[in-house]
């Protein structure tokens, strides 16, 4: 959803720099048998998601065994999944883990482009290795995330395009405004956040940003955070309507919206605080809980 820029690595320096230090000869002669076969395989790769086609890659035509590579090879998807990404990429002291650590820095500010609030501690494959083993170690297959990300998405494939969730090298959600929230009144005061595109979007945007946000759980990690800002600005937000009344309340919570917004448009807090702003019970006291005057509030 939030964009990285794409890796530098090749992706026959990713798949050579992986195959240093390989002491068994015949595999070492069999893995750079392949190195063309998974040059041309992370071609394919980029250029259908270019033309956001991911969706139409064929799993066989990854895989070794099946002879999806254009020519007979000795290695096997095994090789490429475990051997090559489990020992020589992701491992900590292996060959390839430059190039790993290299992809896994690139994203800004170190946060996971797919909820666009946790750290990033893994590399998730765009599209599953255990389907498209020649996939394994390239480079734009292989996108930074957190590990919940990571885990929510297993090892999903996208059946269509409706399914496809956004690929961070190659698009661009944060120019349009998608994320939406709603206060729901009671005590305490709860959020709601859910996807909600300008109409002026593509019908297939919008549902791959709904499905994007399900399967990560964006709704569910926002509400979270909401939560524990709602309670944390409470007190603040008394002593405001005790010496301004709702007005004063409202503009400050304009102001943290814009503010949250002119960041990025799609920010959970901006949305958050311009849903609050909205809600003439939450400013005229539910906050506290129960809407009314600012008499009934104590100053602490
Ligand atoms: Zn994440």
């Amino acid at each position: 959803m939030w964009p990285v820029p794409r890796p530098a690595v090749s992706p026959e320096n990713a798949y050579s720099s992986c195959l240093q230090k390989v002491k068994d000869v015949t595999l070492k002669e069999n893995y750079i048998e392949a190195t063309d076969s998974i040059v041309q395989a992370a071609e394919r790769f980029e250029q259908s998601a270019t033309e956001g086609s991911l969706h139409l890659l064929e799993p066989k035509d990854f895989q070794p065994e099946k002879g999806g590579l254009g020519k007979h090879l000795s290695i096997t998807s095994q090789d490429l999944t475990k051997g090559l990404y489990d020992h020589r990429m992701a491992k900590v002291g292996s060959p390839g883990r430059v190039v790993y650590d290299q992809i896994k820095l690139a994203a800004p500010h170190g946060i996971c482009p797919l909820c666009g609030i946790r750290q990033v501690s893994t590399l998730d494959h765009y599209l599953p290795r255990a389907s498209f083993a020649a996939l394994s170690v390239a480079p734009l297959n292989l996108v930074p995330a957190c590990y919940e990300c990571n885990r929510f998405k297993l090892d999903g494939r996208p059946s269509s395009e409706l399914e496809s969730t956004f690929h961070p090298y190659f698009e661009d959600t944060t120019s349009t405004r998608w994320l939406q929230c709603q206060v729901i009144e009671g005590s305490p005061p709860i959020v709601r956040f859910f996807v909600e595109a300008t109409t002026t979007e593509p019908v297939p945007f919008q549902e791959r940003i709904r499905h994007h946000f399900t399967m990560f759980r964006l709704g569910e990690l926002y509400a979270h955070h909401a939560t524990t800002e709602i309670s944390s600005i409470r007190s603040l937000l008394r002593w405001t309507l005790a010496a301004g009344g709702s007005p004063t309340v409202q503009n400050y919570l304009a102001d943290q919206a814009r503010s949250a917004q002119a960041h990025d448009v799609n920010s959970w807090k901006g949305a958050m605080y311009e849903a609050l702003a909205a809600s003439d019970w939450y400013c005229a006291g539910g906050f506290s809980g129960t809407a009314g005057g600012s008499s009934t509030y104590p100053m602490n």
